[in-house]
C-alpha cells in the first residue's frame, strides 16, 4: 500500500485542502464521548454552527455521517408516507432528494430545469401553490452543475400552505450566503468537506421550532434509529442527563469546531467575497484558454465553477496529467455533462488567486 504524505491540491467538487490548524485538531488526544471536556467541545461546535448558518435554532448540530446522512436525516424525520413533497431537480443532488422522498413513500413532484440552469422562482412558487407540499426541498448549490439557486420569497409561499422549506447547503455553506433565519428556511443540512474546509464525515444540520412542532405531530414513529432527531437530541442536548445514543466521531467534531472558528474569524461576508473573486479570476483565465462557463453569470456557484471544454480537448488525459505530474485534482462532469465540462472547486483556503495561478502553471506546462 502506498502511504501518501505529500499534500495534493484538491480542486475538485470536494473534499478540499484542510489547514494545519484543522489537521492538528484532528490529531489531538482522544477523549471519551461523554467526557465533560468533549461535551464542552460539542456545545462550542453547536454555537459556531449557529453562527455559520446564521440561525438561532436550538437544534443545530453535526449529524454523524457525510452530507448524504444530513439529507437522509431531514427526510426520515420530516416526511411520512403519503405526504406531498415538491423538490427542485436540476442535477444529481436534487434528484437524490426526490428519490429518497419516494423511498419513504411520499407523493413526490419534481420541478425540473436543464442541468446548468437555475430553477425559475415563479415556476417554483406556482408549483408550491399547486401542490401545497408538506416538505419543499431545494439544493442551494448544485455541485453537479455549478448552479447557485436563489430562494427569494419561497419560504413565504411554502409557509402559506403550512409546509416546511428544506435546503441542501452542502456546497454553499461558508462559501456563499445561506442565511437560514433571514430567509425563513426551516431545515438545512451541509457537509464538512467543502467550504468549511474540514475532512468529510459530518453533516451539520439545523432544525427550526416550526419544524420541531411538525415533528411532534407525526402520525408514525421515525423509521430510523440512527437519524431520529429526538433520540439524537437526548444524547447531545440533555444537560447533565445525556443518554447514550451512538458514539460521536470525537476527532471529527473537534476538527469541525476548529474549522468553524476559522470561518467565523475570517467573517462570512469576507469569505463569500473571497470565493466570488477567486471564481471570477478562474473563469477569466480559463476563458483565455478556450473554456466557457456552463452557467449564466448571475446563477454561478462560486465555490464550484463549471466550464465547457474547448473543441477536441482530451479532458481525461489532461486531468490525469495534472494529478500524476502536478498533484492537482480537478473534477470531471457527471451524467449528461460527462466529457463536456470540468468542475473546478475553489473551496475554503483554496479560494485564492495564487491557487488558480498554481493550476494555470500546471495546465500551461503541458500545452504546446
Ligand atoms: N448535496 C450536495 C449539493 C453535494 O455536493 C453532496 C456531495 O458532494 C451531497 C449532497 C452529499 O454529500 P456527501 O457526498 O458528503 O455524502
Amino acid at each position: 500500500m502506498k502511504i501518501v504524505t505529500d499534500e495534493k491540491r484538491l480542486l475538485g467538487p470536494g473534499p478540499c485542502n484542510v489547514s494545519e490548524r484543522v489537521r492538528a485538531a484532528l490529531a489531538r488526544p482522544m477523549l471519551g464521548h461523554l467526557d465533560p471536556d468533549f461535551l464542552e467541545v460539542m456545545e462550542t461546535c453547536k454555537d459556531r454552527l449557529r453562527g455559520v448558518f446564521r440561525t438561532r435554532n436550538a437544534a443545530t448540530f453535526p449529524v454523524s455521517g457525510t452530507g448524504s446522512a444530513g439529507m437522509e436525516f431531514l427526510l426520515v424525520n420530516f416526511v411520512e408516507p403519503g405526504d406531498r413533497v415538491v423538490v427542485g431537480v436540476n442535477g444529481v443532488f436534487g434528484s437524490r432528494m426526490a428519490n429518497l422522498a419516494e423511498k419513504i413513500g411520499a407523493e413526490v413532484h419534481r420541478i425540473t430545469a436543464a442541468w446548468g440552469e437555475a430553477l425559475p422562482l415563479d415556476g417554483l412558487k406556482a408549483a408550491i401553490d399547486e401542490h401545497k407540499p408538506k416538505f419543499f426541498g431545494l439544493v442551494n448549490g448544485e455541485t453537479s452543475t455549478g448552479v447557485y439557486q436563489s430562494v427569494d420569497g419561497l419560504a413565504e409561499a411554502v409557509h402559506a400552505h403550512g409546509g416546511l422549506f428544506a435546503l441542501d447547503c452542502v456546497t454553499s455553506l461558508a462559501g456563499m450566503p445561506v442565511e437560514i433565519d433571514a430567509r425563513g428556511i426551516d431545515l438545512a443540512f451541509s457537509g464538512t468537506q467543502k467550504c468549511l474546509a474540514c475532512p468529510p464525515g459530518l453533516a451539520p444540520v439545523t432544525v427550526s421550532e416550526r419544524a420541531r412542532e411538525a415533528l411532534a405531530r407525526r402520525l408514525r414513529p421515525v423509521p430510523s434509529f440512527y437519524l431520529d432527531l429526538n433520540e439524537i437530541l437526548a444524547y447531545i442536548n440533555g444537560s447533565g442527563g445525556r443518554s447514550y445514543h451512538h458514539t460521536a466521531p470525537i476527532s471529527m467534531v473537534v476538527a469541525l469546531t476548529e474549522a468553524l472558528a476559522e470561518v467565523l474569524e475570517e467573517g462570512l461576508e469576507a469569505r463569500w467575497e473571497r470565493h466570488a473573486e477567486a471564481a471570477r479570476y478562474l473563469t477569466a483565465q480559463f476563458g483565455k484558454r478556450g473554456f466557457t462557463p456552463l452557467v449564466a453569470e448571475g446563477d454561478r456557484l462560486h465555490p464550484l465553477t463549471t466550464l465547457r471544454l474547448p473543441e477536441g480537448f482530451d479532458e481525461t488525459a489532461v486531468r490525469k496529467r495534472l494529478l500524476v505530474e502536478h498533484g492537482i485534482e480537478v473534477g470531471a462532469g457527471l451524467g449528461p455533462l460527462a466529457g463536456k465540462i470540468w468542475r473546478i472547486g475553489l473551496m475554503g483556503h483554496n479560494a485564492r488567486p495564487e491557487v488558480v495561478d498554481e493550476l494555470l502553471a500546471a495546465f500551461d506546462s503541458g500545452t504546446p
